[in-house]
């Protein structure tokens, strides 16, 4: 193999590839990072990071910025739109099984900042902007990627192993023909940040409240700088009608009267999908992030849980590298991360949402008398909160073979 073949490739510089990136360069893996665009991407997407993420950033320094740039979330809650607090769940509950025992509020792209600062300083890594992934092919000595440049000419590119983290809609998972299985839910979401203080208006608000309706559910969530609230909207309105300005302060007005009107500083109507790639593994290419699984956003669990991917992958892929382990070890990230989204995420997140859209009052009632017991136990809360914050899941992989 040529100097240049001998390295890892990964596609997609979102935090997923970055945290992969940083791991095998730390380990002194040649490695090349492709990113789309010119730039990090700096769109409003994940706000929450959940304690073993941030134990797992550690190692790269990055944790204190984040927090320094972030909001800590001690607790989170659900909430009636009518009744008020349903249950407050304390993450302090988690002392002693994480060194960051709460909810870290802090927006996706600053971790792709510091993790660029961590890239830029690893002289093994390259992080080149404006790639596009376009075909993948792979032999018994490596693989052969087929990427356009920014003046839409074409080249290959070759390297020992691939890393997919271009995001859900993966173009190398495609190229492999690998099935994405799962569903789409109906209901289109509506995330709107404004600068307006929920919290002088609602008694008790937690930085994160779960708020459950018989009409309509919403999720209010707190950055360092804005509130974001989360709706579900009718599919059958097109996405005029849905950011519609005059509409959209209807509804938040609906959340909470404000005679002054909101400001809407930033809006983004999407689809959710549910699902999870039949395989990770593909020869010498490895799936991870939203690459390998997608899901609602009722739990902050699609980041977190992609990190804990490269965690994973980077861990083995470190060993096959260097001679100690065969490439068939990556059988077992295959199947610890599959379950872990499958068993962990998607029943969380899936549940959340079952919580979250319940009309019949009978079901509702006895939700919330759950949630109540859950937080009245301290074993119950503890258990709760040890699954919600990812913990549990992370420390099951190591029952799977
Ligand atoms: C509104 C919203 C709120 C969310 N909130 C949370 C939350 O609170 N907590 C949480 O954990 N998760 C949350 N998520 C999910 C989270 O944003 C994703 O799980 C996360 O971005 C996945 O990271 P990734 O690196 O796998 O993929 P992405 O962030 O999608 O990054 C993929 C990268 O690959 C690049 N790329 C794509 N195709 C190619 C190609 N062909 N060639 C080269 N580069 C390519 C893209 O430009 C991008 O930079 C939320 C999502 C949304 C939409």
């Amino acid at each position: 193999m040529k100097k240049n073949e001998d390295r890892v490739i990964i596609v997609g510089a979102g935090p997923v590839g970055l945290v992969a990136a940083a791991c095998l360069g730390k380990a002194g893996i040649k490695t090349t990072i492709l990113e789309l665009h010119h730039e990090l991407p700096k769109d409003l997407r994940a706000s929450t990071f959940h304690s073993p993420t941030l134990d797992i950033l550690d190692r790269f320094g990055v944790t204190p910025r984040l927090i320094e740039r972030g909001l800590i979330a001690p607790n989170w809650q659900f909430r009636d739109r009518r009744e008020g607090v349903i249950a407050t769940f304390d993450l302090s509950v988690l002392k002693g099984e994480t060194a960051h025992p709460y909810r870290l509020q802090c927006e996706q792209w600053k971790l792709s900042e510091e993790m660029r600062t961590v890239l830029e300083a690893d002289p093994a890594v390259d992080l080149i902007y404006n790639t596009e992934a376009i075909d993948v092919a792979q032999d018994d000595d490596g693989v052969t990627l087929s990427v356009r440049n920014p003046d839409g000419g074409e080249e290959t590119m070759r390297c020992r192993y691939l890393i997919a983290t271009d995001g859900a809609r993966s173009v190398v998972r495609k190229t492999l023909d690998i099935p994405f299985e799962g569903q789409t839910l109906p209901e289109i979401f509506l995330s709107m940040s404004t600068t307006f203080p929920f919290e002088e208006h609602y008694d008790d608000l937690a930085t994160i409240a779960y708020m459950t309706d018989p009409k309509e559910w919403a999720v209010l969530l707190r950055t360092p700088t804005l509130w974001r609230v989360l709706l579900p909207t009718d599919p059958n309105f097109t996405v005029e009608q849905i950011k519609d300005p005059d509409a959209m302060q209807a509804r938040l007005q609906g959340v909470c009267e404000n005679p002054g009107g909101y400001e809407i500083v930033h809006a983004t109507d999407y689809r959710v999908n549910e699902r999870v790639a039949r395989h990770y593994v593909s020869g010498r290419v490895f799936l991870a992030g939203d690459a390998a699984h997608v899901n609602n956003p009722l739990g902050g669990m699609g980041m977190n849980g992609g990190i804990h991917d490269a965690i994973n992958l980077t861990e083995k892929l470190v060993e096959i590298w260097n001679g100690r382990q065969p490439i068939e070890i990556m059988g077992r990230y295959e199947r610890q991360r599959r379950k872990a989204a499958l068993d962990a995420v998607q029943a969380q997140t899936l549940r959340n949402r079952r919580i979250m859209n319940e009309t019949d009052p009978a079901a509702r009632k006895a939700f919330h008398e759950e949630l109540r017991a859950t937080v009245a136990d301290f074993a119950k809360h503890k258990a709760y909160l040890m699954r919600s914050s990812m913990i549990q899941s992370l420390r099951e992989l190591e029952a799977v073979d």
